[in-house]
C-alpha cells in the first residue's frame, strides 16, 4: 500500500504542470458566466465570479454564437440605474442645466440629455454662457408681460421668471410705471428668506424637502455619500462630538446652490440632530469652519470663486 503511494506520489509530481488535463469547467458555471456577461459585466469580471480566466468566458460567447461588445464606454457614460435618472432629470426640470443635473452624480450631460429624449421631455433653451453675458436692454413687450403677471397676482419673482427675465428687472419695471409693491404675506416672505439663505431664486426653490430631494436622496449614489461621510466621522456630531442620538449628514456648501458637490464626500460633514438645527440658514456662515473640522481641500476652491464672482 504504501509502495503504491509512493510510486503514485512520485508520477504525479513527475508530470509537468503544463500538461495536467485541463480542468474542464461545467455547463451551469459557463452558463451563468455568459449571463453576467450579458447583464453588463466585463468577459474579466464576469469570468472572475467563478475564478476562471476571461478567455473561458469569451470562447464560450463564440461557442453560443454570441458578439462580444466592444469594450465598455467610458465611466460618465454607462448605463446609469432609474433612480439616479429620475433624480437627475428633476434636477434639470428644477432649472440646472444638463451638464450640471448629470454632473451632481458624477455622469456626463449626454446621460441627461439621452434620458430627456427618451421620456420625450423637450430641451430648454439654452442659456447665455457666463462670462458673454452683456447687460441687454430688455424689451418692452417681455416688461410689460411681467408687469402684468405681477398685477395678475403672481410675485414678482414668478412673473418674471415666466417671461424669462429676473426678479430685479422686474421690480425696476413696476417703479418706473409708479405701481406700488403689494405686501408679501407671511408664508412668501419665509419661502424667500429660506431661498435667499441658500443663494437660490424664489421659482427655484421648492423647500427643504421637496420632492426633488427625496428622490436625489434615493440614489445609490446619494446613499452611498451619506455612509462615507458617516463612516469617516467615525459617526460622531463633527461639531460637538456627541456619537448618540440622530445623526445627520450635512452638505458644507448648500447642495441646492452648489449641485456639484452633492455627492463630493469633502463636502460632508457628520452633524447631530441638534447642531444641524442651530445652523439652520446659516450654511454658508458655518461652512468656513466645518471645512477645517474635516480638514477638506476640494471644497474652499469653490467657496473661493464663489466669494470673488
Ligand atoms: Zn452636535
Amino acid at each position: 500500500m504504501q509502495l503504491t503511494y509512493l510510486i503514485g506520489y512520485t508520477v504525479s509530481m513527475a508530470v509537468p504542470k503544463g500538461f495536467a488535463p485541463p480542468n474542464k469547467t461545467s455547463q451551469d458555471i459557463l452558463d451563468a458566466i455568459v449571463a453576467l456577461y450579458i447583464s453588463g459585466h466585463t468577459a474579466k469580471q464576469a469570468a472572475a465570479a467563478f475564478g476562471k480566466t476571461e478567455y473561458v468566458c469569451l470562447d464560450e460567447l463564440k461557442r453560443q454564437g454570441i458578439s462580444a461588445r466592444k469594450s465598455l464606454p467610458p465611466v460618465g457614460l454607462r448605463k446609469s440605474n432609474q433612480e439616479t435618472l429620475d433624480a437627475i432629470v428633476a434636477l434639470y426640470q428644477d432649472g440646472q442645466t444638463a451638464e450640471q443635473a448629470a454632473k451632481a452624480f458624477g455622469k456626463d450631460q449626454s446621460v441627461c440629455l439621452d434620458e430627456l429624449k427618451r421620456r420625450g421631455i423637450p430641451r430648454r433653451r439654452a442659456g447665455i454662457p457666463k462670462g458673454s453675458r452683456t447687460k441687454k436692454a430688455t424689451s418692452q413687450a417681455l416688461l410689460d408681460a411681467a408687469v402684468q403677471g405681477y398685477l395678475a397676482g403672481k410675485s414678482a419673482d414668478e412673473a418674471a421668471a415666466a417671461v424669462g427675465i429676473s426678479g430685479t428687472v422686474c421690480l425696476r419695471a413696476l417703479k418706473a410705471r409708479g405701481i406700488a409693491r403689494r405686501e408679501m404675506k407671511g408664508a412668501e416672505w419665509g419661502r424667500k428668506i429660506s431661498a435667499n439663505r441658500q443663494g437660490v431664486s424664489l421659482d427655484q426653490w421648492h423647500g427643504y424637502a421637496s420632492e426633488k430631494w427625496g428622490l436625489v436622496r434615493a440614489t445609490p449614489e446619494y446613499v452611498g455619500w451619506r455612509i462615507s461621510v458617516f463612516k469617516r466621522d467615525d459617526y460622531r456630531c463633527a461639531d460637538c462630538g456627541k456619537r448618540h442620538g440622530k445623526l445627520q449628514a450635512h452638505h458644507i456648501f448648500p447642495k441646492a446652490r452648489f449641485p456639484q458637490l452633492l455627492i463630493e464626500i469633502q463636502n460632508g460633514i457628520t452633524l447631530c440632530k441638534d447642531c444641524h438645527r442651530a445652523i439652520k440658514g446659516k450654511e454658508m456662515d458655518a461652512a468656513p469652519r466645518y471645512l477645517s473640522l474635516i480638514g477638506s481641500t476640494v471644497a474652499p476652491l469653490v467657496w473661493c470663486k464663489e466669494r470673488h464672482r
